[in-house]
């Protein structure tokens, strides 16, 4: 379960849950399935993903994706994603996982962060947001037996998912555009899409290094943002993405 799978078996496979409804849920090292959940996992990593964990394991994005993600191009639309990529043992745990918990706590992935909950969001083309949360109840996990009560709205903000949730709805506005444009992603754009969404110290210094951002109609305060800043440059990708794709994006101007 992801936040970009909004596909309708996993819309279909668990039981919806209102903004005002709680649920039970707690999970810390004392419960009897401590870890249960970190393996055999199907995780597609959304670019705000890979951003978090480049800068907690203070790696590069590029060894992010070489180390730890497998490439794979979505069915409908041909874009480019990365899903976390399990070892290679019987158990076929998260590279992560550790005895005393998760080693990227901090940066772990929005999906690990949102779990018990799903959040399903789609976003149109003029950015008119729909979400929904669904509870993910799996036999083996303990954590629903604890006495803690959450709304979802409050589960998200206990986990941090904040920044996460408003990176992922630009990326799925861009999911959204690209599943109703007639063809799928053509391969000779796949890398700097590619680079755009989930490479950002190295799009940062491409940008710097073609002066990009002079073909842009833009203060210099933002450009400074883009070019020192890698949350924002991250942000420009998602509109330079749109570019890419679509020839234009409402959030660049290109000079005349
Ligand atoms: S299975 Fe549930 S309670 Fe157990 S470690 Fe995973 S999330 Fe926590
Ligand atoms: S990133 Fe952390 S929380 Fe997510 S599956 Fe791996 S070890 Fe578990």
């Amino acid at each position: 379960m992801t936040i970009a799978d909004t596909s309708n078996a996993f819309l279909n496979d668990h039981t919806r849950i209102s903004s005002a409804e709680s649920f039970t849920f707690r999970c810390h090292p004392q419960v009897r399935c401590f870890n249960a959940c970190c393996s055999k996992l199907h995780l597609v990593l959304t670019p705000y993903d890979i951003y978090r964990l480049h800068v907690g394991l203070g790696i590069s994005t590029n060894d992010v994706l070489k180390e730890f993600t497998d490439l794979v191009l979505a069915d409908d639309t041909g874009m480019p994603c990365f899903r976390l990529r399990m070892l290679n043992t019987r158990e076929g745990s998260c590279p992560f996982v550790r005895e005393s918990g998760c080693s990227v706590y901090e940066n772990r992935p929005g999906a690990c962060r949102a779990y018990p909950l799903g959040r399903a969001a789609r976003i149109d083309t003029r950015g008119k947001h729909e979400e929904r949360f669904f509870l993910v109840e799996e036999a083996h996990c303990k954590g629903f037996a604890e006495l803690s009560s959450w709304t979802p709205a409050q589960w998200m903000l206990n986990q941090g998912l904040g920044l996460y949730n408003e990176s992922n709805d630009k990326y799925m506005r861009l999911m959204t555009m690209q599943q109703d444009a007639p063809e799928k992603v053509p391969a000779v754009k796949l890398g700097m899409l590619t680079m755009a969404l989930y490479n950002v110290d190295g799009f940062q210094k491409f940008i710097a290094r073609m002066s990009l951002l002079d073909r842009l109609d833009m203060d210099d305060d933002r450009k400074q943002a883009i070019l020192h800043d890698e949350e924002q440059t991250l942000l420009f990708g998602f509109a330079w993405a749109e570019m890419i794709l679509f020839g234009s994006s409402a959030d660049l101007t290109l000079r005349q």
